[in-house]
């Protein structure tokens, strides 16, 4: 039987789909009693969004300062 310590650290592999099947059965099982450890999850896949998201900007980022460098007055 899994404990919240256990859980929590497999849950970045869960979310993978990098734990084998007993451990996730497991992880799974745990779940669905332990509203801890589904907030925990609940965060964790947002955070990784929200990290997936930023990537996004920061290129958008770049080339907004490519097109003020090229736009700058005199330049
Ligand atoms: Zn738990």
């Amino acid at each position: 039987m899994l404990v919240c310590s256990d859980v929590s650290e497999m849950l970045t592999e869960y979310t993978e789909g990098a734990l084998g099947a007993r451990k996730w059965a497991g992880v799974r099982w745990h779940l669905a009693f332990c509203p801890m450890c589904r907030a925990f999850l609940a965060q964790l896949r947002a955070t990784r969004s929200v990290l997936a998201r930023v990537r996004l900007p920061a290129d958008a980022q770049g080339e907004a300062r490519a097109l003020a460098l090229r736009e700058r007055p005199g330049g």
